[in-house]
């Protein structure tokens, strides 16, 4: 039984609604109720990585402390006290009858499933309910059918144009600031083993989650992923704005330019110059025009040190990506979540919980992830992803697991990413061919080949890189879909050139691999 004094109001925050700057709290008001809560079905909905629910409960908690040390009146409830409910709805209901509260607010959630959840539950409350916006995207939930048609493809190189255009980001008037729109080309760098010296230290924090961790244990939330009593991710918004500022500093200057590159030989090498700021995004401790303002004012102030390129590449990823996956997601749901294209059915290798396999990129991808919790995007999408998607792993499978192992993984951005842009599971809403490469990509952009148990030039054999035999096996398996796939006409035709008997062994190579993953 939870004790709390009489208020007239109750407002949810939910985990990923940090934010401070909504207009909630521009008024003090102590007939006002915050409720933040550790809530068991959130622990619980997928299996997360350990490090992401002690990140989450602790920013939570410390937004709490922060918004008690403003003014406001909070109930922080720990996993303890909200152990006795059954599901959020119903600590709501509790919390609404034990302080008399007439009226329940809420901030629109980015999950479908919660929106869901906490819509249904409006409708069968006797008070009244409102739920506002977030205050957090460019876009808004209206906005989403002009950017997008349900089930159709959007590409995102013109929804980021107009979004340049809309919000007046990088524009000299009607035109892009340098003369093009896009840097991509110049974005697809390796690093060379003189460069690795470089590569920046970064920023990490230490706060201790020591007593979420024996809650979790208490309650037996099942995780994933190495604990830690301290944890390097930012906590607090002043942690996060210390981050951004840091990124700006030292990685924005060749972001852009080793955005894809990966490897294994600096002690940063999870790091290099990715900003490390998605999880204080998507918690909402910062704003994406806080976020963008900041580079641009560094990239503005640096006498040149930060070129177009890297600025341009890293406001798309904001201004262009993130937007549009979130209005691609709420555009397609519910149905987006059982999309499967390709009819991809087979099992995730147990592997991927443990990262014991032979190949090097994988293993290197999989123990970071165990290790942080993070993995760039390149390593999520060429390494992770190109392999699930050329095994035909089951897209359910694929989602559960990036959506438990990443700090940053919240449904509206994980699945349209996952089952759109890596698996094409919906047939090319998002993308506009599937992101598959053979080993020749990984051993380009990283130096994981030189030290792996397979060999990248071999394409057939006991030791031929797997990512070369299941490529073409991928490409023979969807065959007909593919050819009627401009932009697959490339390998397509080349597949095709290759004498039936070379096709053969390939097939029979590659299927005996997919037979056999779990010992790859
Ligand atoms: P940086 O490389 O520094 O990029 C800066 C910011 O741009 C990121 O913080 C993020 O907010 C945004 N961004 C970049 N790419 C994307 C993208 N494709 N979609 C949305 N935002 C983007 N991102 C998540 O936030 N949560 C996820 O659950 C998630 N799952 C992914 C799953 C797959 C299979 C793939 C291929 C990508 C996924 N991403 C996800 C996108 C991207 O990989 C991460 O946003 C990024 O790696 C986070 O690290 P960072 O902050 O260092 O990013
Ligand atoms: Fe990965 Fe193949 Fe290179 Fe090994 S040889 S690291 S499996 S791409």
């Amino acid at each position: 039984m939870i004790t709390l004094e009489a208020a007239q109001k109750v407002r949810l925050i939910l985990g990923d609604q940090l934010n401070a700057t909504h207009s909630w709290f521009r008024t003090k008001d102590l007939n006002i109720l915050y409720l933040i809560a550790e809530l068991h079905q959130e622990a619980r909905y997928t299996r997360h990585h350990v490090q992401k629910a002690c990140a989450f409960f602790q920013a939570m908690h410390n937004f709490a402390d922060a918004l008690v040390k403003a003014g406001h009146r909070v109930c922080y409830l720990t996993l303890d006290e909200t152990a006795e409910f059954q599901d959020l709805p119903h600590l709501i209901a509790h919390i609404i009858d034990r302080t008399g509260a007439t009226l329940f607010e809420y901030q629109q959630p980015d999950e479908y499933r919660l929106s869901q959840q906490l819509l249904q539950f409006s409708t069968t409350q006797p008070v009244k309910t409102l739920c506002v916006a977030s205050e957090h995207f460019f876009l808004e939930h209206r906005d989403f059918s002009t950017y997008c048609k349900a089930k159709k493809a959007v590409r995102m190189e013109s929804f980021y144009r107009k979004m340049r255009l809309r919000f007046d980001v990088l524009m000299e008037g009607e035109n892009p600031i340098g003369g093009k729109w896009n840097y991509d080309t110049s974005n697809r760098e390796p690093l060379t083993p003189s460069d690795l010296d470089d590569i920046p230290q970064p920023l990490l924090f230490a706060s201790d989650v020591s007593a979420i961790l024996t809650r979790l244990k208490r309650h037996n939330i099942e995780t994933i992923g190495h604990p830690n009593n301290r944890i390097v991710w930012p906590t607090t918004r002043t942690q996060a704005r210390e981050l951004l500022s840091h990124f700006c500093q030292f990685c924005l200057p060749n972001f852009g330019r080793f955005q894809d590159a990966m490897t294994q030989d600096s002690e940063y090498a999870w790091s290099l110059y990715h900003s490390r700021i998605s999880f204080s995004l998507n918690t909402k401790m910062l704003s994406p025009r806080q976020v963008i303002d900041a580079a641009i004012d560094a990239f503005k102030s640096s006498s040149g040190n930060i070129d177009i390129a890297q600025i341009e590449g890293f406001v798309r990823q904001i201004l262009g990506w993130r937007e549009y996956v979130r209005a691609m997601y709420w555009i397609n749901m519910p149905d987006y979540r059982s999309r499967n294209q390709l009819k991809a059915v087979r099992t995730l290798p147990d592997w991927f919980w443990t990262a014991n396999t032979r190949m090097n990129c994988l293993h290197k991808s999989i123990e970071q992830s165990l290790q942080f919790a993070y993995a760039h995007h390149i390593q999520r999408l060429m390494i992770t992803g190109n392999f699930s998607l050329l095994a035909g792993i089951d897209p359910d499978q694929v989602d559960d697991w990036y959506l438990g192992i990443y700090i940053d993984a919240i449904e509206w951005v994980e699945l349209p990413n996952t089952r759109g842009m890596s698996q094409f599971a919906d047939g090319g809403w998002i993308a506009s061919k599937p992101y598959a490469a053979s080993g020749n990509y990984i051993h380009k952009m990283s130096d994981y080949c030189g030290s792996c148990y397979y060999n990248v030039k071999i394409k057939t054999g006991n030791n031929a890189c797997p990512f070369n035999l299941l490529y073409w096996g991928f490409i023979d398996r969807h065959l007909a879909t593919f050819e009627k796939n401009p932009r697959m006409s490339f390998p397509v035709k080349n597949w095709l050139k290759r004498s039936p008997q070379d096709r053969l062994v390939i097939r029979q190579q590659a299927d005996s691999l997919l037979e056999n993953l779990d010992e790859l």
